[in-house]
């Protein structure tokens, strides 16, 4: 006999806990709301995230009064940008000038930073976080949206809400159970995520190695780095026929210190496959439901500012509905307005992202000169005022956004 579902009542449902759930859980807690928080996995250590915590994050980080502490987890500070362009090192990005507490990009592994987030959002009585919680359905009353249904270890649970956040990323099941019409903007790379160990030695962590149209990120995670390298789409079967030796030499051809360890990579099941995708809802929300994050606007680590772009998702949404939300249901066009807010950021961001992949980084090799600076990285070594660009860009975004919910709670 099939065991009915347990059930649970909330002010909001927030389906995953990435950057973009975990700020809009914790900014809404804040603020006194119920918040419940549904995450699929049974901790946040999964090594296929980003580790960047941007400066305009930091400083939310510092106007909730967290910042002190936050700054005592192991991390790395970059206060500038390089990358090693055709074998040249070229400063990219000055974050030294940027009008904001922290000048410097954070690199934290995200979980701690998810776990930073999780462990002081539970200091707040409204706010519950229930891992290994996965949403499989959307509940509806007619074409209003009134919770989710989740699979957990011991059965159902059905969560009722006056609000359902998406926040499940870009596999997200929440817009696509909604019916969500997504637009789809052709990217034509995707990335092979691997670990290679790490020498005290080694140089610092950069912002890539690229040749020729391809590219090699190293994120420093410590003992190891992270390593991902750019590879046309689809053509991961014809890069594992050619075999690993060539693989590897390929790796040592970008990055030629890890020439000693590259036979690490010893086995195909150590080399996985990301998928990048960049796309966009074009309703972001309907009655009971907002997507937010990349559930709302799938995004390519190109430029690593994907995380702040959700977290900000994330404030915006606390701004303009936890007052309303703490009187009771919001209305859809209180959600329009949360994807009015940050929707040009969004498209600001995305034609960035596919600009850099037609011209920069392509995942094919181009036919220039072996030893040739691509004309905007020329510009970038030439005129250094040019490298606040970038840096604000990657540093704060478009319309970085402030916490102005309300605080029911410290
Ligand atoms: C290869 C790669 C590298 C990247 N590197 C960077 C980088 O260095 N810096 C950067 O800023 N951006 C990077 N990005 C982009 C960045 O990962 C995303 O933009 C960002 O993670 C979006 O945050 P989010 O909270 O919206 O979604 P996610 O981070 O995807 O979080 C979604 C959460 O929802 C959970 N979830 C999913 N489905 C369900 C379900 N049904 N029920 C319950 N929980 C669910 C997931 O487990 C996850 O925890 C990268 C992207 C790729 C593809």
């Amino acid at each position: 006999m099939m065991n009915a579902a347990e059930k649970l009542e909330t002010r909001c449902v927030i389906v995953g806990g990435g950057p973009a759930g975990m700020m809009a859980g914790y900014l809404l807690a804040r603020a006194g709301i119920e918040v419940v928080v549904l995450e699929k996995h049974a901790d946040f250590n999964r090594d296929f995230r980003g580790d960047t915590i941007h400066p305009s994050t930091l400083e939310l980080i510092y106007d909730l009064g967290l910042l002190d502490e936050f700054l005592k987890q192991p991390h790395q500070e970059a206060r500038e940008l390089r990358a090693v362009v055709n074998g040249q090192a070229v400063p990219v990005a000055d974050f030294t000038k940027l009008p904001t507490h922290c000048k410097f990009i954070a690199f934290m592994p995200q979980w701690d930073f998810l776990n930073f987030l999780a462990s002081h959002a539970k200091r707040f009585p409204t706010f519950q976080l229930h891992m290994e919680t996965e949403v499989v359905d959307l509940l509806m009353d007619g074409s209003r949206v009134t919770g989710v249904r989740a699979k957990t270890p011991t059965g159902e649970l059905d969560v009722r809400a006056d609000l359902v956040i998406g926040a499940d990323g870009r596999h997200s099941i929440v817009n696509n159970r909604a019916g969500f019409e997504r637009r789809e903007f052709g990217v034509p790379i995707d990335v092979l995520w691997m670990r290679i160990s790490k020498k005290s030695d080694d140089p610092e962590q950069s912002l890539g190695f690229f040749q020729h149209g391809k590219l090699l990120v190293l994120l420093d995670r410590d003992d190891y780095w992270q390593a991902g390298f750019v590879i046309p789409k689809g053509q991961f079967d014809e890069i594992q026929e050619r075999g690993l030796t060539q693989f590897q030499n390929e790796i040592v051809s970008f990055a030629g210190f890890l020439r000693d360890r590259v036979a690490e990579l010893d086995d195909w099941s150590k080399i996985k496959l990301l998928t990048v995708q960049v796309n966009r809802l074009r309703e972001w929300c309907c009655q009971g439901l907002l997507c937010i994050g990349d559930s709302a606007h799938a995004m390519s680590p190109a430029g690593g500012v994907g995380i702040n772009l959700a977290i900000q998702d994330a404030v915006a949404t606390a701004n303009l509905l936890a007052e309303k939300l703490l009187r009771g249901p919001v209305h859809v066009d209180d959600l329009r307005e949360v994807q009015a807010r940050r929707e040009w950021p969004t498209r600001l961001i995305q034609g960035m992202q596919i600009l850099i992949h037609r011209r920069v980084v392509t995942g094919r090799s181009s036919d220039e000169k072996e030893a040739s600076l691509p004309f905007v990285f020329r510009l970038l070594k030439w005129f250094p005022i040019l490298r606040q660009i970038p840096a604000r860009f990657i540093g704060l975004g478009p319309r970085p956004e402030h916490i102005h919910s309300p605080i029911a709670v410290r």
